[in-house]
């Protein structure tokens, strides 16, 4: 039975459910795709940019409340969102649930339990109109004592998500292994639809939200003609995400990269666009070779030379142990004859990098050791690259020099899907214009 129909997963942002609008075109979507059988919502987030989200109000509820101050605007600004989408949706029970959050409040529940409210309140809600089943994700998600996912949710998700009926299921939160409430990072939700789409083995994980899909540059940057990128496998998303294009939480591809199951990004409000699909595999479309490009500045790198690294077995884990000890969580280290380029975002720098020059001179003995700042890098990415380089580096570099960009140095990943040129951070935005020209359009 199972294999004959689709089980999708549908992940709605908290833009596509700011307010009674965007949440009636959200259950309008869901209503005509009936292979969607599992609806993951966020919280109410921010009808214009820069508003402030129904998460946002209910971390100062807590803070208020923790400081001994009062918190009753931001309980109004809550009850005021949430109060506007119900009255448009004609749902009648929102009062009731607004006033437990407040008698929640009111009774020292904890800070995890009041700043998951929104997506708790948002899931009861949508259940009931949709005339779906509700599951609180305290029933199937559950974290380990270091606050991970613990895999055994997969199992527990597995078996309460079974069948042939249609769930909501509210984002963001789980079971900690202390049995109380606990949330995922800040947009969290992504993970969610996840992590309920790889517990189900969904055919597809559809993650909707404010944007078109994933873009070929960031429209920030690059003002002119950025392209939407139909179909990505894993491998770009992430090397595309590494260079700073961000569309979802980070963590979000990990449960579903690894079995398999895609990703459609789309926008909630734009049905007849079919946004970008991330995928395992895709074929390479000829003249595509490259189909992104990122960048970002803000890295510093510890160079370190000595003769003979190369044949000396253990030197890169003694150096990169020494860089991680104190704190610092490395990006990539680069090898080449005799030398090794370690790579870190450069915020993680709190005065400590003397003391690490002073180890690595004393243990390592190298015949130089230097930190840089403020490097840079760009990104171009594409698995045509892997068969072009050529020509694609024919075209990248001397767009490079006609926009008078300098760079430090280039390098390939070992995937070979991209090159990463390094660059002076303030250097990157323009690089990164001038490499999309070249190499998009
Ligand atoms: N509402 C939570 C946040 O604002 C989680 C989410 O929207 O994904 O971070």
């Amino acid at each position: 039975m199972r294999n004959q129909e689709r089980y999708e997963v549908a992940k709605f942002g908290g833009w596509s459910l700011a307010n009674g609008e965007r949440t009636k075109s959200a259950m309008d979507y869901v209503s005509a795709n009936p292979d969607v059988h599992y609806v993951v919502p966020s919280g109410p987030g921010s009808v214009n940019d820069g508003d402030r989200k129904v998460t946002d109000h209910l971390i100062d509820i807590t803070k208020a409340k923790n400081s001994g101050r009062s918190y009753q605007v931001y309980l109004d600004a809550v009850n005021a969102q949430f109060m506007g989408i119900a009255d448009f949706l004609g749902y009648y029970d929102m009062a009731r649930l607004l006033g437990s959050l407040e008698v929640g409040i009111a009774n020292g529940q904890s800070d995890a339990w009041i700043i998951s409210r929104g997506e708790a309140i948002e899931g009861k809600m949508l259940g009931e109109l949709l005339d779906f089943r509700f599951v609180d994700p305290t029933e199937i998600i559950r974290f380990r004592k270091n606050g991970q996912l613990d895999e055994r949710s997969y199992g527990l998700i597995h078996s309460r998500l079974k069948g042939r009926d249609r769930f909501v299921i509210s984002g963001f939160y789980g079971l900690g292994a202390d049995g109380q409430i606990m949330t995922f990072p800040r947009d969290g939700s992504d993970i969610t639809g996840a992590v309920i789409a790889r517990g189900i083995n969904a055919s597809l994980y559809q993650n909707l939200t404010s944007i078109d899909g994933v873009l070929s540059a960031d429209p920030r940057i690059v003002r002119e003609k950025t392209r939407l990128i139909e179909k990505l496998t894993f491998e770009e998303y992430r090397e595309l995400g590494n260079a700073g294009i961000k569309v979802l939480h980070r963590d979000t591809i990990i449960p579903v990269a690894n079995v398999g199951i895609p990703i459609n990004v789309r926008h909630s409000l734009k049905p007849e666009s079919r946004g970008t699909m991330v995928v395992s595999k895709r074929p390479t479309v000829e003249g595509e070779d490259v189909i992104g490009i990122g960048g970002r500045g803000g890295i510093a790198s510890f160079n370190i030379h000595k003769f003979g690294m190369s044949e000396d077995k253990g030197i890169a884990d003694r150096i990169l142990n020494i860089i991680q000890r104190s704190g610092i969580s490395i990006d990539y280290p680069l090898a080449e004859t005799d030398r090794l380029l370690v790579t870190f975002n450069q915020e993680q720098l709190t005065g400590q990098e003397d003391e690490i020059l002073a180890k690595i001179r004393r243990i390592i003995k190298p015949l130089s050791a230097e930190l840089r700042k403020n490097v840079g890098f760009i990104s171009i990415v594409g698995q045509g690259i892997r068969e072009n380089r050529e020509r694609v580096s024919r075209m990248l570099f001397p767009a490079l020099d006609d926009a008078s960009i300098k760079f430090s140095g280039f390098t390939s990943t070992p995937s070979g899907i991209s090159i990463v040129v390094f660059v002076d951070s303030n250097m990157v935005d323009d690089a990164i214009r001038a490499a999309h020209r070249a190499l998009i359009g």
